[in-house]
């Protein structure tokens, strides 16, 4: 593989530390140093000429739907498996493209697209973020995902769930989507504003089925996210050892006090994106006004919330559930800029969440999310300076460079 030097930008190197003059070298997957100024460089090195530009490690999604089609016209439960897998493939690039070289699956819409794309992506044969690969949600009967109704013919798989009801049921689910290789499990553990018959302030799981979870987790070593927005569910979550709690909307001053004490092994992905486009784009996409306003309502309710997680050290991380007609695949960097505008993170702290805690998320601390010596070369050349403009980043135009694993994926 290749050596590669990166020279004439300013590097923000993920940590929090203000942004520096200097160039990095690349030798095969890994950085080999990070020096300020010029220094010589092996003469074998490809020199790439920043212009100026930031340098920066590739972005983390926390909260991935890779699968998801977001097209009206792709209604999710109606796609066959091949154009469902080839939109996936698709959806894994555009990913890329948007400077995202990692994703944490928060689930997938079949049992196996999330594991067959990890293994072309990391095969070398389809371009997409390194990933960690879910099954389908796991939800219980009435839970967010379970649309059946008692008149019309029983589907036990709908959407992008699977519903199983108590904890031999979760057992079984689990042990399958584990035979078939994820890396990862998502428990329904709460239910959802508008899309399920339990609201989100309802915990809809029994300890014995979040147990029963973590039981099959465990010995095969795979890690379990929650969807949980009322307070009960994260309460839930962190009694059984989950480790990434979706949304947590509705967390008390209790559930704040329990992710405080377990911070140093939880995150938290609020996934806003998704829930701010259904009442920003809802006239656009018919979004019935009640679905909006609810939407809106929750919003509203969970900024306070978020800045006390962040005053409190709790790692909050941008991903935004995109994959859906008003949130779709390709505008995943709205999320940072929805970090700043309304959850009140400053840039800094929005871009080191997306970058050093999203390599702590995905298992790879100090690895992966960060620029230095040692380093997996995941980075993105960035014309212009993020932290003044964070809109920046979602103008794909403006991704000079993106490299992953020290192989360049785009160079403009
Ligand atoms: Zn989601």
């Amino acid at each position: 593989m290749a050596a590669h030097v990166i020279t004439n930008v300013k590097i923000f190197d993920g940590t929090g530390r203000q942004p520096f003059p200097g160039e990095v070298l690349v030798d095969a997957n890994r950085i080999a140093s990070v020096s300020t100024g010029n220094r010589p460089q092996p003469a074998s090195a490809t020199v790439i000429d920043g212009a100026g530009g930031t340098l920066m490690p590739g972005l983390v999604e926390a909260h991935a739907h890779l699968s998801f089609p977001d097209l009206f016209s792709h209604d999710i439960t109606r796609l066959p498996v091949e154009e469902h897998m080839l939109i996936t493939v698709r959806n894994a690039r555009t990913m890329l493209d948007c400077g995202y070289t990692s994703a944490f699956s928060a689930a997938s819409a079949k049992t196996r697209l999330d594991v067959v794309l990890k293994r072309e992506i990391e095969a070398g044969r389809a371009p997409g973020p390194r990933l960690l690969a879910n099954g389908p949600e796991i939800t219980v009967t009435g839970g967010l995902g379970d649309e059946n109704k008692l008149h019309l013919p029983y589907d036990d798989s709908p959407t992008f769930c699977v519903v199983a009801d108590g904890p031999d049921e979760i057992r079984r689910v689990a042990r399958t989507f584990a035979r078939e290789g994820v890396d990862l499990l998502k428990l329904n553990i709460s239910g959802d504003g508008g899309t399920s018959s339990a609201g989100a302030d309802v915990t809809v799981m029994t300890d014995a089925e979040v147990d029963a979870a973590m039981e099959i987790a465990r010995p095969r070593n795979l890690r379990v996210a929650g969807h949980c927005r009322s307070a009960g569910s994260v309460m839930m979550a962190l009694r059984h050892g989950v480790e990434v709690i979706y949304h947590a909307n509705y967390a008390d001053e209790e559930a704040l006090d329990a992710l405080e004490a377990a911070r140093d092994r939880v995150f938290v992905a609020p996934a806003i994106g998704h829930t701010w486009s259904l009442y920003t784009f809802a006239e656009a996409h018919r979004i019935p006004p009640a679905r909006a306003r609810a939407a809106q309502d929750e919003v509203a309710f969970s900024v306070d919330t978020y800045s006390r997680m962040r005053k409190r050290g709790i790692r909050v991380l941008p991903g935004g559930d995109y994959g859906f007609p008003t949130s779709p695949h390709g505008t995943y960097a709205r999320d940072l800029q929805l970090f700043v505008d309304i959850l009140g993170f400053s840039p800094m702290e929005t871009l080191v969440a997306a970058t050093k805690h999203g390599g702590e998320i995905m298992g790879k601390p100090g690895e992966l999310g960060i620029v230095r010596p040692g380093a997996l070369a995941d980075l993105l050349l960035v014309d212009g300076d993020p932290l003044a403009d964070i809109t920046i980043l979602q103008d794909r135009a403006r991704l000079r460079m993106i490299m992953q694993d020290g192989a360049l994926h785009i160079q403009a």
